[in-house]
């Protein structure tokens, strides 16, 4: 809280990558980890537009459970080798307690996916280690209940946590989530830690992403979550809300220079 902490938490995440005060990190990359050639052509081209984390689940909570569940260990080496190859820190999501000690060997930065928000043995084990954490907010989640989250990796002793803004649920299905934007200066206003926000998730809509981003910028967001795949009807997980390598790249240049311009 601002009342033990008055300025904002300044981290870095890896390859000289920072996140929080002037600095604005752009993450991207696929829903889920398919193969290195994927990874590997999505990874490039999201950095050659100037994103500096590449994302991409090995573990994945998918509703069904007959839906692609991820590769698992070997997503995990895929990850590695492609962000070393393009010297991007790597972030993926943690699913259970049980997986933490592998995922801390081959992640930079450790999601805490939406559906875990208040997986409070999960907070915990993630608190017990030195890795920076992307904490997600709960889809029915208030932003007390996800600074408290928050509170539990703190109060374990990593002090480097990024709150994400997906999206909460609501009774309009004409997008995926509700984005609530409002949340990034309220908590802001309490909170020291940076917050990125993830248009992907938020709208499931690559039509709203792109302005739902800049909106984002506009309301004080220290980084921004895109979801890119090079050939979304294929992608194995949350392909029609993918944005295509082109339309990410021009959504980057976007970004650039509202982030210049505040
Ligand atoms: C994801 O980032 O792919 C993901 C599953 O996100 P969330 O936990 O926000 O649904
Ligand atoms: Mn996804």
């Amino acid at each position: 809280s601002r009342e033990f902490h008055q300025d904002d938490s300044v981290f870095e995440l890896g390859h000289g990558v920072k996140v929080g005060g002037k600095s604005m990190i752009l993450i991207a990359g696929p829903c889920a980890i398919e193969s290195e050639d994927i990874l590997f052509e999505i990874g490039r081209a999201v950095k050659d537009s100037g994103a500096n984390v590449l994302r991409g689940g090995a573990f994945k909570p998918r509703t069904s459970p007959y839906s692609f569940q991820g590769l698992g260990e070997e997503g995990l080496k895929i990850l590695r080798t492609v962000g070393d190859e393009l010297q991007m820190p790597v972030v993926t999501e943690v699913m259970d307690p049980r997986q933490v000690e592998l995922v801390v060997e081959y992640a930079d930065i450790l999601q805490l996916g939406a559906r875990n928000m208040q997986n409070f043995n999960l907070l915990k084990e993630i608190g017990s280690t030195d890795k920076p954490v992307l904490l997600k907010r709960g889809m029915s989640a208030t932003v007390q209940d996800l600074l408290m989250s928050a509170e539990y990796v703190l109060a374990h002793g990593n002090k480097r946590v990024i709150l994400c803004e997906r999206g909460i649920r609501s009774f309009d299905s004409s997008t995926r989530n509700l984005l609530d934007l409002a949340m990034v200066p309220n908590s802001k206003g309490c909170s020291h830690l940076p917050i990125v926000v993830d248009p992907s998730h938020a709208t499931g809509r690559p039509d709203l992403i792109p302005k739902m981003a800049l909106a984002a910028v506009a309301a004080g967001a220290d980084g921004i979550h895109i979801e890119v795949h090079s050939c979304p009807e294929k992608a194995m997980s949350d392909g029609p809300q993918a944005l295509l390598p082109g339309q990410f790249h021009e959504l980057a240049e976007q970004i650039r220079s509202l982030a210049g311009f505040f």
